[in-house]
């Protein structure tokens, strides 16, 4: 990626009313007068920067015009990239989008790759790289929770949590190196409780980082709920009456839906992926038991398990027996919903509940009916609740990116390492190294250190024009 280019995308997809081109390199301004004619005959290279100029865009070859545009001038530095920018925001059809495209690479622009305004951007120091990270994860953001801890990326709220680490760390450092040069004279600097106390708390802080990738990740791909139970409880009633519309298959032949079907809701801002799947039950049916199968991985998976009982036929024995195979994880919730309660009287359901209540520690037993949509909305407040989306919403560092999680647990091992020095008395050059490595693994997350490799992984996530 050369930076002496100018380059040029589209920043929108066609199809709108409008679309904007975007334009940045240090011939921006140049070739942008080669293509536009301002109604005032301004030329945008005389333009101050955040400036608009309306005017129309010609063809550089034959003169005739193309379309009526607005054009936002940026100067360097004050710009995205830190470069001279222009935005042309032009009438949102495919042709007149390839024509502008076309004149401007006539005129001697060339054609951005994925992601190159914000490696622009990255390399000009304009922001660093979690934070261009969070300019994807801003794009694709698509409810309030991905959108919440990508608006706190992007505003640098963790740039400046991990500045700080960073800061404790290069002290440190200072004060182990002042203690090598004068290693003849076996002198300590580094007071060595202190030095305790500082790789401690440093070490907390990243392990309160590592532990909120556990929201952060559930916010960023969804959570994942499995929908249990024998065919015919209401497994796909359910999913139905939750989504509000019949997509999944209803039927009275039992084991029916063979397949695990996968549905999107979102709760308070968080996404829970549903998967209704084929039911836990033993079968003799080779596609029946393929579909087992793929109900236990779709357990594993989950967060959350809801184990959908028939009320109406209602078996202790057999509902424990249920419980034990799900084989649940200590961090997995799970939820006994008892279905189909218009079947029963109210006393009869009571019954039910303290006998589940006793004989199991399942802390969310909840009474429904799927059917007829009756204490619904005390599942999906139990949903809600299993997730506190708070830190993300308060604006409080929640890591959601998994290379950055991969650095934090590096970091932190690289951490233990040198707390285990210390304690073993070791050497002021060997704690250095390890303190050096904490350092290099916090400094690839907002990319201090960095190579062309990783940014190039990163980068070709982009879109083109971003
Ligand atoms: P699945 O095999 O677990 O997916 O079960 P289905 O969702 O296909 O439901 C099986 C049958 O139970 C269907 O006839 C549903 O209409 C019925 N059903 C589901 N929920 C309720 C309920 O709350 N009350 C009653 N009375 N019937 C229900």
């Amino acid at each position: 990626m050369n930076r002496t280019d100018t380059i040029v995308a589209p920043a929108t997809a066609s199809g709108g009313a409008l679309g904007i081109i975007r334009m940045s390199g240090p011939q921006a301004l140049a070739i942008g007068d080669r293509l536009f004619r301002s109604a005032t005959r301004k030329k945008l290279s005389d333009a101050a920067g955040h400036t608009l100029l309306y005017g129309e865009i010609i063809d550089p070859d034959t003169g005739s015009a193309i379309d009526d545009v607005l054009v936002s001038v940026f100067r360097a530095s004050h710009s995205y990239t830190g470069e001279n920018s222009i935005e042309i925001s032009h009438h949102g059809s495919r042709y007149i989008q390839s024509e502008i495209l076309r004149s401007a690479i006539r005129c001697g622009a060339r054609s951005a790759e994925a992601g190159e305004f914000t490696v622009r951007a990255f390399l000009a120091g304009k922001l660093d790289l979690s934070q261009a990270e969070a300019v994807a994860d801003m794009i694709a953001s698509t409810d309030r929770g991905t959108h919440a801890l990508a608006l706190n990326q992007m505003r640098g709220g963790y740039s400046r949590e991990l500045g700080t680490l960073r800061d404790e760390l290069v002290t440190l450092m200072s004060l182990l190196e002042l203690e090598l040069d004068f290693s003849e004279e076996e002198v300590e600097f580094a007071d060595r409780s202190q030095l305790h106390r500082i790789m401690t708390q440093t070490n907390d802080k990243i392990l309160g980082l590592i532990r909120s990738f556990s929201l952060g990740n559930a916010i960023k791909e969804g959570v994942n709920v499995a929908i249990v139970g024998n065919p015919n409880a209401g497994k796909s009633t359910l999913l139905n009456t939750l989504l509000n519309e019949e997509r999944a298959m209803v039927s009275d032949i039992a084991g029916t839906t063979r397949d695990t079907i996968e549905e999107t809701l979102v709760i308070g801002g968080i996404r829970f992926r549903l998967s209704d799947t084929a039911g836990i039950r033993r079968s003799d049916d080779r596609l029946e038991r393929m579909g087992i199968e793929r109900t236990f991985a779709a357990i594993g998976r989950a967060r959350i398990v809801i184990l959908l009982i028939d009320a109406s036929l209602f078996d202790l024995q057999q509902t424990l027996g249920a419980i034990a195979s799900l084989d649940l994880q200590q961090e997995q919730r799970l939820c006994l919903l008892l279905n189909k309660i218009d079947k029963l009287a109210p006393e009869a359901i009571s019954a039910i509940r303290q006998t589940l209540a006793s004989a199991t520690s399942c802390d969310r037993i909840l009474a429904v009916s799927a059917k007829h949509n009756r204490n619904i909305d005390l599942l999906t407040d139990f949903l809600h609740d299993c997730i506190d989306a708070a830190p993300a919403y308060n604006g409080e560092t929640v890591v959601s990116n998994i290379r950055h999680y991969e650095a934090l647990q590096r970091a932190h091992e690289a951490l233990r390492r040198a707390l285990d020095s210390l304690a073993c008395g070791t050497t002021a050059d060997l704690l250095a190294e390890d303190i050096r490595d904490v350092l290099y693994h916090l400094g690839t997350i907002t990319g201090e250190i960095t190579n062309d490799e990783i940014l190039g992984q990163i980068f070709s996530k982009f879109c083109i024009g971003k």
